[in-house]
């Protein structure tokens, strides 16, 4: 470990990396300030350096609300604070660093402010949380109640249901607008659906549980709260947000709350780069930023710092189809590189081995795997992809996607301890209860109603007969375990983890397949939990940030691991890598069929695909297959054909370079392949021994 101790610098030698607008933003006084740049133009790294430099200046760390997107941002834009400060300080010095800052997400941060404030309007602060997929649970569960479920006209899905409600509440706007514009086909039933959001209200109310928008719409409230709002506003004197241009309106609305005149706001973002308007993000919240205080101050950024000269005309080509978008002017100093390239794969197996070569080919010349990152549309685009890696032994981190924590046994443990936590929520005592051999949700129900008669003491049901005969051995133990849970001097959270995991254990095996690796899961949250103070910030942990979840359960990081990244195009927002394969970028997939609706979504696509592209630094390959097997497991050879992305086939084609997914000089990948070699003839001959 080193303990020399360097001398310390000057905030001027520690920002002399800036170039002149950046240090102008670093610096900038307390005046409202909005950074609207381009991609690789170092909002992020500006933001992380004004933090840095409140700070430097003798701000209290406590005192700055940091709100980023994800709690892997947060991160590490307080490392970068951190090794600021250290710099300033000289190393070893020890002094108010970047952890301290109030850094993450707009939930988490709410959910923190919510647990302290929350009690002077009226929330019991021990609320629980339910995350996406409980919330809609609950929404089914009053479905079938009010006889929605039954109705001869069919009626929305509760999945759907749940999306007109977030949307709503996120927009702002009432029922019939929401329908009108993005529900059209759910318009008759707009009286019933009032009706189940209604209710889906009251429930959350009487049960003490948040879903994802309460925490919002909560934090709202209370800023708006004269008392309340003016103790949480004397709490912060800086308020920074980055990737601004995806938050919607309520965000909009707590950031205007937390400092009514502005003074010390900083935002940042690029309107080219907004892709969450189906979570009801509004883009128009950066563009209008100017108008939400007095004396904004805009600054631009203009140097890309990220991308060689070659891609960076390649994505000014791109961004440029798009119909309505701030014009900037960025250039970059890295010039050269090689030209990016459409890569046209003969099918996606030729795709899978095109990626996998070029990546370990670029590994030769020296670059690391976790330098390297595949994008891709859809979480499910990429299963073919990781099932040859792992037959390679290529070790790879999936960001995006299902969680760690929306897995259906990670969830059931994560429900016997919210149900503990508060006895009162629905959607975890329904999940629970109907875990048990033989107890339906009409029994679910009804025990419930019960514990809650009994004021939430789950001694009330030790008094019952067992449910039903078949539940007899699990209700046996479960009883006493959650009665355990509720002591009021509990057991550890790791002794509380292993008890539930006991007594859950024969009820996991009875219930899904692959039970070893799930038990494996749950062993692993039972040492995590020794990191956690309490249950219910644990349970919040869960609820809301579960990449992190995932990325720490991969076990402790070892400092030579490399491995190759995979994601999702939105979840590779704000990243970069070295080299980036955008993979399936057939028209169909990117644009993807889901979303060809309208124009905006065409051009939220088109955005989304702008993103992809820059998170290259020097090398970019935009892959596509010419064909698509009909059936995924090709029990026919029948295939249609591809054909690459609008956002480049129309009008940015000579930005990229062509190359073909074949091993160079093999084959041409639009010949017919040498039917001797080819899956398909394997696949023929395998099927020709069942004819
Ligand atoms: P995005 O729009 O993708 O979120 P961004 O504008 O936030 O990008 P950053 O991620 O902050 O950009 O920076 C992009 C890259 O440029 C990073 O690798 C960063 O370290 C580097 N960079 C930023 N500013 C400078 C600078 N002044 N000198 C050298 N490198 C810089
Ligand atoms: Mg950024």
């Amino acid at each position: 470990m080193e303990t020399a101790q360097r001398a310390p610098e000057t905030i001027g030698t520690v920002l002399a990396d800036l170039n002149s607008a950046q240090y102008a933003a670093v610096t900038h006084d307390d005046a409202p300030l909005l950074i609207v740049a381009g991609a690789g133009t170092g909002k992020t790294t500006t933001l992380a350096s004004r933090v840095a430099w409140h700070i430097s200046n003798g701000i209290d760390p406590r005192r700055i609300l940091l709100l980023t997107f994800t709690r892997r941002a947060s991160q590490e834009m307080t490392k970068r604070v951190d090794g600021i400060l250290r710099r300033l300080r000289g190393d070893g010095a020890r002094g108010p660093g970047g952890s301290a800052v109030w850094g993450g997400t707009f939930h988490a941060m709410g959910t923190r402010l919510l647990r302290l404030h929350g009690a002077s309007i009226q929330l019991d602060p021990g609320f629980t949380i339910m995350d996406r997929g409980d919330s809609e649970d609950l929404m089914g569960v009053i479905r079938s109640q009010l006889g929605l479920a039954r109705t001869d006209r069919r009626f929305p899905q509760k999945g759907t249901c749940m999306d007109i409600y977030s949307r709503c509440v996120n927009s702002q706007h009432p029922i019939g607008d929401v329908l009108r514009s993005s529900f059209p086909w759910c318009l008759e039933h707009e009286d019933d659906l009032k009706r189940l959001c209604a209710d889906y209200v009251e429930r959350k109310i009487e049960t003490g549980v948040l879903d994802y928008d309460d925490i919002l719409l909560y934090w709202l409230g209370l800023l708006e709260d004269p008392a309340a709002g003016a103790e949480v506003r004397k709490r912060f004197d800086y308020v920074l947000v980055d990737e601004f241009q995806d938050t919607n309106a309520l965000q909009a609305r707590i950031v205007q709350l937390l400092r009514p005149d502005g003074r010390g706001v900083t935002v940042v973002g690029d309107d080219a780069q907004s892709i969450y308007s189906f979570r009801a993000a509004d883009v128009r919240n950066i563009l209008d930023f100017p108008t939400l205080f007095d004396g904004v101050d805009v600054l631009p950024l203009e140097q890309n710092y990220r991308s060689t000269q070659q891609i960076l005309d390649a994505t000014n080509r791109v961004i440029a189809g798009a119909s309505e978008r701030l014009e900037k002017n960025l250039w970059t100093a890295r010039e050269g590189g090689e030209l990016p390239a459409v890569v046209s794969c003969h099918d996606e197996d030729e795709q899978t081995d095109f990626v996998i070569r070029r990546v370990l080919e670029l590994r030769e010349t020296g670059l690391q795997l976790k330098q390297q990152a595949v994008l891709f549309r859809a979480t499910h685009h990429s299963l073919p992809l990781e099932l040859e890696l792992q037959r390679r032994n290529i070790p790879y981190k999936k960001y995006g996607g299902l969680k760690f924590t929306e897995t259906a046994h990670v969830k059931d443990l994560g429900a016997i301890l919210r149900l503990a936590e508060n006895p009162r929520d629905l959607s975890a005592g329904l999940r629970v209860l109907t875990l048990l051999p033989g107890v339906g949700p009409a029994t679910a129900q009804r025990l419930m109603e019960a514990l809650t008669e009994g004021g939430g003491d789950f001694l009330t049901w030790a008094d019952l007969p067992t449910p039903t005969p078949a539940a007899k051995f699990a209700w046996a133990s479960f009883v006493p375990l959650m009665i355990d849970l509720t002591r009021p001097d509990p057991m550890d959270l790791s002794a509380q983890v292993h008890a539930v995991r006991e007594m859950y254990a024969p009820l996991l095996e009875r219930r899904y397949d692959n039970a070893t690796a799930r038990l494996r899961d749950l062993e692993q949250i039972e040492r995590l939990a020794a990191r956690f103070d309490d249950r219910l910030t644990m349970l919040a942990d869960m609820a809301l940030d579960p990449p992190a979840w995932a990325e720490d359960l991969a076990g402790p990081p070892v400092l030579d691991e490399d491995f190759l990244i995979l994601s999702t195009m939105h979840s590779a927002k704000g990243l970069e890598w070295d080299a980036v394969y955008l993979i399936h970028a057939a028209d169909g997939n990117m644009p993807s069929d889901m979303a060809t609706g309208s124009v905006e979504e065409i051009e939220e696509e088109r955005r989304l695909f702008y993103v992809g592209c820059t998170r290259a630094k020097d090398w970019l390959y935009v892959c596509f297959p010419l064909r698509y097997y009909k059936s995924p497991w090709n029990h026919t050879d029948a295939h249609g054909y591809a054909q690459l992305t609008r956002f480049i086939a129309d009008g940015c084609r000579d930005a990229f370079r062509e190359e073909a997914g074949g091993v160079r000089g093999e084959r041409d990948t639009d010949e017919p392949a040498d039917p001797a070699v080819s899956g398909a003839a394997i696949k023929t001959r395998l099927r020709a021994m069942w004819a």
